[in-house]
């Protein structure tokens, strides 16, 4: 009977140590684990599960490696038209933010802080053209979310953390890899603050989000759900530390103009005035931007704050449409041109066909994002036929496009 009693004392079916001699043991059906073990099982687990941190690498950077400011905006010169300022910008913040990677701790507690971007310009302009390309240069995870589906936890859409989701996708979830990308936040103005004043009640979409993606820009450790969506109580979260993401943000900030026209108006006022006010250029108040027009717009300070470099893209006007429509590398006319190849047909547009599509974007003010739309229309019929013909070379001239185009629903452009 004493025998019996001794061998049903519980201990740890794992590492053998007695009840007493542990912390906690969680009793099972056929045996007993301590907590000790029990965190080293979840560890091994985590290893099977290719989740570990210490066994991915982050991607080696090399200074020398690096490309120069003036090589970035080369290579985005490529592929962006204009937008000079935003350029510069960008290829200066994203140099320094590399430089910040590859610091070493050499006992000065000199420490390079991270620059996040916030970029602002009306819609179709390139700001989302300009971070793909800069990834498209760094080789570095890239992702894009979109700030209008982001709500705060617990309401519908979904978690400030799902934005890291996405980049751990990308990245093959290798935390470490992701951890030195870049994430695009687009329409970051859609999260402004509805009113001036902080509300009372729940602003669900508004300030409650900016908050949760502080936590994001300051940089913290986050804990992401690895197939997104909600917070699930199953789902094994991985901790992710945002301290080396670069955050690049755009929105189009309609009607900061004027809030950026109020601020200038009351600064020139007395001495000055006249002088200072000749200067302005009223056509393109969006380059006298500064950090409390944001605030004005309904961004809470601590966010613009977290994103120091402010630049912004200038409108698209008819001679910037047309360069786009046949000058960068992947211009829309030379993805038509090498459709056409594939075929063995070698297409040609007249120079009054390119003007036309040009004045027909302006028409409809559908900015760079209609070009496409419009070359669409005109070549839909052509690309239907022609590649069951016998033709060797498609030349587009004037008169077949303005029948392509009337041809088609307009109205139906127009809203796209
Ligand atoms: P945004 O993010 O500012 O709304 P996008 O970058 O998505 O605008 O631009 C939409 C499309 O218009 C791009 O895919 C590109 O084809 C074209 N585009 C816009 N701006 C430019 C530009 N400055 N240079 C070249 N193409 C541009």
């Amino acid at each position: 009977m004493a025998g019996s009693k001794s061998s049903n004392k519980k201990k740890c079916s794992f590492c053998g140590r007695a009840e007493e001699e542990v912390g906690l043991l969680i009793t099972g059906l056929h045996g007993n684990i301590c907590d000790v073990c029990s965190i080293q099982a979840n560890e091994i687990a985590q290893e099977a599960h290719g989740i570990s941190q210490k066994k991915n690498k982050p991607a080696q950077l090399n200074f020398e490696d690096l490309p120069k400011p003036v090589e970035i905006k080369k290579f985005l010169d490529q592929y962006v038209i204009g937008q000079t300022d935003a350029k510069r910008f960008l290829s200066v913040s994203v140099y320094n933010h590399y430089k910040r990677l590859l610091q070493v701790n050499d006992g000065d507690d000199v420490e390079i802080e991270k620059s996040n971007i916030i970029m602002v310009g009306s819609t179709g302009t390139g700001k989302t053209l300009l971070a793909c390309t800069i990834a498209k240069l760094l080789h570095v995870p890239f992702t894009i979310v979109d700030a209008t589906v982001l709500t705060e936890a617990g309401y519908v859409g979904e978690d400030i953390e799902s934005i890291l989701t996405r980049l751990l996708q990308v990245a093959d979830y290798n935390v470490p890899k992701a951890e030195q990308g870049i994430v695009f936040i687009d329409e970051i103005d859609k999260i402004a603050r509805k009113s001036d004043n902080p509300s009372i009640t729940r602003d669900v979409s508004g300030e409650g989000v900016q908050q949760g993606l502080l936590k994001l820009l300051e940089g913290s450790v986050v804990n992401v759900p690895p197939q997104g969506g909600r917070k699930h109580p199953d789902q094994k979260m991985i901790p992710v530390n945002t301290r080396n993401i670069l955050f690049i943000c755009g929105g189009a900030f309609d009607g900061i103009e004027k809030k950026i026209a109020q601020r200038l108006n009351t600064h020139v006022v007395g001495f000055n005035a006249s002088r200072d006010s000749a200067k302005i250029d009223k056509g393109n108040m969006m380059q006298y931007i500064a950090p409390q027009d944001l605030k004005s717009f309904g961004l809470i300070p601590e966010i613009i704050g977290r994103l120091p470099v402010l630049t912004y893209l200038e409108p698209l006007d008819r001679e910037a449409l047309r360069s786009i429509l046949t000058e960068p590398k992947n211009s829309i006319i030379k993805q038509y041109i090498k459709l056409f190849e594939m075929d063995g047909i070698e297409l040609t547009f007249d120079e009054e066909v390119l003007e036309y599509i040009v004045d027909k974007a302006v028409e409809y003010k559908l900015g760079a994002r209609g070009l496409r739309s419009i070359v669409e229309t005109i070549m839909m019929d052509v690309m239907f036929e022609i590649p069951s013909q016998e033709r060797k070379a498609c030349r587009v001239n004037l008169e077949y496009a303005q029948k392509q185009l009337e041809k088609a629903n307009l109205s139906r452009l127009q809203t796209a």
